[in-house]
């Protein structure tokens, strides 16, 4: 087997292009689960891309925030990351330990394509794009557009998930994740919830109830068209439905961590308690 330990982007796109099957690896916390189970028996060839400067960190440019593939949720955590994408930090702070906190990375959330993945109904909340580069080129797709299926993305051979483009945080931004205890616990069923004050849009991220994150277009146009946005208010009546309306949008399975109606019902619930916070409740 050949390790490369890249240094650089152009370093790993080129040993990418020369092997363009080659397995990336970043954190680890999910390729090495797979390596020591046996799942992954014919490695070639593997390429290192958690020293790759390009990938590090994130930084603001105008509006929108531009998150390096090798981001650590230790580094999403952070007050000033919190400060510009509190959902995100939110989704960071409930991964796993400190050490997987450390090591995991957004683009490895990104390339695993998990349901159960924390980002993801995040970054489908928040309209955000996966920036793809290879030897021959960049490309960018809508984060809907990347997650094709459970475990799997849009990403082709000789290609390196680059960056993660979303907007800066304008509004009241929030991330739940239900499991059977309060850390080091996969999500049941996850839920982000994204205020657009300029544009007076609610977007929804709904996450574990489907094979990708799910984007209830009937529950975040009810939310949206019945909020009173000048006072923040929203009457019960509009919660109700909204909770209605997202939950009827979950596509949950049943499997050994829940049912599918506790799934849906748990939904209904995060999104009637997290537009509730958003926004004030009108008394009768
Ligand atoms: C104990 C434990 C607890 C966990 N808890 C959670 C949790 O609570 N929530 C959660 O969402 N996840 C959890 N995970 C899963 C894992 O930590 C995350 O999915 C993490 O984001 C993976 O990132 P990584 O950098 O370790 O990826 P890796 O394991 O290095 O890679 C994962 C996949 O992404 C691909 N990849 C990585 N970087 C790139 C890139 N730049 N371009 C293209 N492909 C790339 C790899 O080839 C691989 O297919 C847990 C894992 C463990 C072991």
């Amino acid at each position: 087997m050949s390790i490369t330990i890249a240094r650089s982007l152009d370093h790993a796109l080129t040993t990418l292009h020369e092997n363009p099957d080659a397995l990336i690896l970043a954190g680890g916390t999910d390729l090495m689960v797979q390596i020591n189970r046996g799942y992954l028996n014919e490695l070639s060839t593997v390429i290192a891309v958690n020293r790759i400067p390009e990938l590090q960190g994130w930084k603001q440019q105008d509006d929108t925030l531009v998150l390096g593939a090798g981001l650590t949720y230790a580094e999403m955590e952070k007050s000033d990351f919190a400060a510009v994408a509190p959902a995100l930090a939110q989704a960071a702070r409930t991964v796993g330990s400190p050490q997987i906190r450390n090591a995991g990375t957004l683009g490895g959330n990104l390339g695993t394509a998990s349901p159960a993945g924390d980002t993801l109904p995040v970054l489908a909340a928040l309209d955000a794009v996966i920036c793809l580069r290879s030897a021959q080129g960049a490309r960018r797709l809508p984060i809907l557009e990347f997650i094709t299926g459970v475990k799997n993305n849009a990403r082709q051979p000789g290609e390196l998930i680059e960056e993660v483009h979303i907007p800066a945080a304008q509004g009241h931004q929030e991330f739940c994740k239900i499991g059977p205890r309060n850390a080091m616990v996969i999500s049941v069923a996850s839920l982000a919830l994204i205020v657009d004050q300029q544009n007076k849009k609610v977007r929804l991220g709904l996450g574990t109830v489907g094979p990708v994150p799910l984007r209830p277009a009937e529950a975040e146009e009810h939310l949206s068209t019945n909020v009173n946005w000048a006072a923040n208010t929203v009457s019960a009546a509009t919660l109700d439905q909204f909770s209605t309306l997202a939950a009827a949008a979950a596509r949950p399975i049943d499997d050994h961590r829940g049912t599918a109606a506790y799934r849906r019902h748990a939904i209904g619930v995060m999104a009637r308690r997290t537009a509730a916070r958003a926004f004030t409740e009108e008394t009768a």
